[in-house]
């Protein structure tokens, strides 16, 4: 038999679809892939079933439903005053993953270096190697998790075409400051280069703080593409709707991109999600709000039990330093002991670095109920301090 596209032949299932899997092997909380445990607002979920039972339930526009791009645009106007034109410069995907294929089929040539930043999302690296691109990595270096940005200066080339960046970020739950968004503009500008932003937990931001898209910067409105996801804006990961948002020049190629993958999402879904867009300003501040109180709450017992919490500004995750635990320094088997012998299912921060990774980092997920959470850190603490828990008994 000839061989199978390398890039994908022999590559490991994801760490989120096997820790889940492992998950469920082994009956525990599972604190690894980052997904709430309620659905997202009813009154979205029944615009989208109503549209499923009225139709019509065929092909949309190639581009996305009207009333979805429309809201798209409305709302990258009433966060963060860009002025975008629904018609040329919005275009809806299967996801905000879809949204990544399309833009780096339609941007990246074969020979073309593409910057990325570690720990990066896992579908960055081979995305860019299918399109012929060449990843030049730079690091943000835990427990701050600060942009090295001498680094970002010597990695953009004469052949670099495009920066991806993921902000706020996952699994580091960094928003990236002024002065490195400032940085990596300058550069772009500079050097020519188009960049890709993953924002899909543009909502979901704490403490007061709030999501400033790299497209806003100096020089960047017409050479940013600006992804976003319902999936995380609603807390409906399974309905995979994206969107992005850019310069007409670019969207045009990436929506031929599209046309080849998917072509088109669901309507009722996109019908929902313009409905979903459009919500109260309560509905965005009650979001991250919730989510705020379950990070604090996670971190509270995960603090307790001995873990050093990192810093988290934004997103589903909370990053712990294991070292010290006693349980071992490698993150690998850390989870692997965790999800088999406590029964809580967490990430290795390692999975998302291509090499020489730092081993002694773990992620947990906290947009879970309460008494979901709860009921992690007992399991974890039985586990961890099996004298306090026999003693409280
Ligand atoms: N980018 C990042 C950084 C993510 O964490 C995820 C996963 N939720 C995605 C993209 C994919 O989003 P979607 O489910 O909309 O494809
Ligand atoms: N983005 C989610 C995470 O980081 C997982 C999405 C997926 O499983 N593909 O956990």
């Amino acid at each position: 038999m000839k061989p199978t596209n390398p890039v994908f032949t022999g590559l490991q299932t994801t760490i989120f679809e096997t820790m889940s899997r492992l998950a469920m092997a082994h009956g525990a909380v599972n604190l690894g892939q980052g997904f709430p445990d309620v659905d997202g607002p009813e009154d979205i979920r029944r615009v989208a079933a109503e549209a499923l039972i009225d139709g019509p339930n065929q092909y949309p526009p190639m581009l996305g439903l009207p009333d979805l791009r429309k809201a798209v645009a409305d709302a990258n106007k009433r966060f963060y005053g860009l002025d975008i034109d629904w018609q040329t410069e919005v275009l809806i995907t299967s996801g905000a993953t879809e949204a990544l294929a399309d833009t780096i089929m339609a941007l990246v040539e074969p020979g073309d270096e593409v910057i990325l930043i570690e720990p990066l999302y896992d579908c960055y690296m081979p995305l860019v190697q299918r399109a012929g691109g060449i990843p030049v990595r730079v690091r943000v270096t835990p427990p701050s998790w600060d942009l090295d940005l001498e680094a970002l200066g010597e990695a953009f080339t004469e052949n670099t075409k495009a920066i991806l960046i993921n902000n706020p970020m996952n699994p580091a739950a960094k928003v990236f400051s002024d002065k490195e968004l400032n940085q990596i503009a300058n550069l772009c500008v500079q050097h020519d280069v188009f960049a890709i932003c993953d924002e899909v937990y543009e909502h979901l931001v704490f403490d007061d703080q709030s999501h400033w898209p790299l497209m806003n910067f100096t020089g960047m409105r017409n050479r940013c593409v600006r992804i976003g996801s319902a999936g995380k804006t609603f807390s409906l990961t399974g309905w995979k709707v994206g969107y992005i948002t850019g310069p007409a020049e670019l969207i045009d190629p990436i929506a031929k991109a599209h046309q080849y993958v998917t072509f088109t999402t669901p309507p009722n879904l996109q019908k929902a999600v313009a409905f979903g867009l459009a919500k109260e300003n309560d509905y965005y501040e009650g979001l991250a709000g919730d989510l705020q109180q379950k990070r604090d709450r996670m971190a509270k017992g995960l603090e307790a039990l001995g873990f050093k919490v990192l810093p988290c500004a934004a997103t589903y995750f909370l990053t712990c330093d294991i070292s010290g635990l006693g349980i071992g320094e490698d993150d690998v088997s850390v989870c692997k002991k965790l999800v088999e012998e406590a029964g809580v299912a967490v990430v290795p921060v390692s999975a998302f670095y291509a090499d020489h990774a730092p081993t002694h980092f773990v992620r947990f997920c906290f947009c879970k109920k309460d008494d979901v959470i709860d009921e992690a850190l007992s399991r974890l603490s039985a586990y961890l301090l099996p004298e306090t828990a026999l003693a409280s008994r």
